[in-house]
């Protein structure tokens, strides 16, 4: 019999922290236990009627039904071009500053590809989202962690990194708002970064997944916004949490030409595009009036201050997000990030994420998403008092 061995890249790859939760998880339920699973990323809120309905439309064009262009419609860059205008005040050229993705993991995961050499460093945002990190491996570049501490309100400290290794990064992934931390930033941090790229000719890609999911009206803002980030990088965003759409696949990446045109190289070798009428549906999300999406952020909001102030309540010291659908909170003394989300499974019946399954700097706390109703969030509040 032969014997496939997996190559290195994939042998390589950083254990899977959520195995073992996925294994409890499917015990309980095979159980018959009460879940309230407050560990999925993924809105619970189904995509806007006239988005489906402008799917349907579109489905049915036998001119959509043939290869995309690899850099998206046209038409389609427009209209993130006026979404850009109309919510950051940002100017964007859509034959060049524009490229479509198959989801914005797709192009997270992909633009290592195009920049960085085997030992190329690539400085990461930790806790985070596991593609920076492995995408950077698959690129044979060395991630470099940059630990988002509570002191530092979860912003990188760029001054800790020392300047060897500056000197070695070609790229940086960084995220506001924060996926797992719910931190967001603002102009300072943002000029901060655009000073470090510039003098160590570093790309920036700053992830913007959740840039719509925000609370008591305080708008984040897009690194784009700030005076020179387009010389230095690009901004992923997606249609995934903005519009409920995460099944769908379609989000983008807008910013610098030059990385723009690299990441375009690499998906020109190795997909073809995004469904046309995907697309039509896309151009259709992007521009839903925003009175519905200040519907979905007053759902969001109301679960996350039942939260919020539940865990208060019960002496859990919580961080209260300014935006995204999760909440970052410390676990207990006498608990791991893994032994807390571990109890209240098997005690409560309520599930969340282990920090650590984001990185390292995550140990000490666990990630609640907001994607149950509020009387589910009341519940799991109710349940966790009784088991601490
Ligand atoms: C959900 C998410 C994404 C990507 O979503 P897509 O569905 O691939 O567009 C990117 N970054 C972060 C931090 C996310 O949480």
């Amino acid at each position: 019999m032969p014997h496939f061995e997996l190559a290195d890249r994939v042998k390589n790859l950083p254990p899977y922290l959520f195995a073992t939760i996925d294994m409890m998880k499917q015990e309980a339920l095979s159980k018959g236990v009460d879940l309230i699973d407050l560990s999925i990323g993924d809105p619970d809120i189904p995509t806007p009627e006239h988005i489906v309905e402008a799917m349907k439309k579109a489905v049915e064009k036998p001119s959509y039904h043939r290869y995309p262009s690899y850099e998206g419609m046209l038409s389609f860059r427009d209209a993130v071009c006026g979404w850009y205008k109309e919510r950051f005040n940002v100017v964007l050229e859509p034959r060049r500053e524009v490229i479509s993705l198959i989801g914005s993991k797709e192009g997270i995961g992909h633009i290592p590809l195009a920049f960085v050499n085997p030992g190329d460093v690539v400085l990461v945002s930790s806790p985070g989202y596991p593609v920076y990190p492995v995408g950077t491996l698959f690129a044979g570049g060395e991630g470099y962690v940059m630990p988002l501490l509570e002191k530092n309100n979860f912003l990188p400290d760029f001054s800790a990194i020392p300047v060897e290794v500056l000197k070695k990064s070609k790229l940086m992934f960084i995220n506001y708002p924060n996926n797992p931390t719910s931190a967001v930033a603002g102009s300072g941090f943002y000029e901060e970064v655009i000073r470090v790229a510039l003098q160590y000719n570093i790309i920036v890609c700053h992830d913007a997944a959740y840039s719509e999911i925000y609370y008591d009206n305080k708008k984040p803002m897009s690194f784009l916004e700030v005076k020179g980030a387009k010389d230095v990088g690009i901004e992923f965003h997606s249609l995934s949490k903005t519009y409920n759409m995460t099944g769908w696949r379609i989000g983008f990446a807008a910013g610098n030409s030059d990385i723009i045109a690299g990441l375009g190289k690499v998906k020109t070798n190795l997909d073809s595009g995004v469904f046309q009428a995907i697309q039509e549906a896309g151009i259709v999300a992007l521009n839903t009036d925003d009175s519905l999406l200040a519907g979905i952020r007053k759902t969001y909001q109301e679960r996350r201050d039942s939260l919020y102030e539940g865990l208060q309540t019960v002496g859990i010291h919580a961080i209260k997000p300014g935006a995204t659908f999760y909440l970052w909170a410390k676990v207990p003394a006498g608990f791991d990030s893994s032994g807390f989300v571990a109890h209240l499974l098997e005690k409560a019946g309520v599930l969340c994420t282990p920090g650590n399954g984001f990185g390292k700097p995550g140990e000490g706390y666990v990630r609640f998403a907001l994607t149950v109703p509020v009387m589910r969030m009341k519940e799991a509040v109710e349940r966790i008092s009784k088991v601490l």
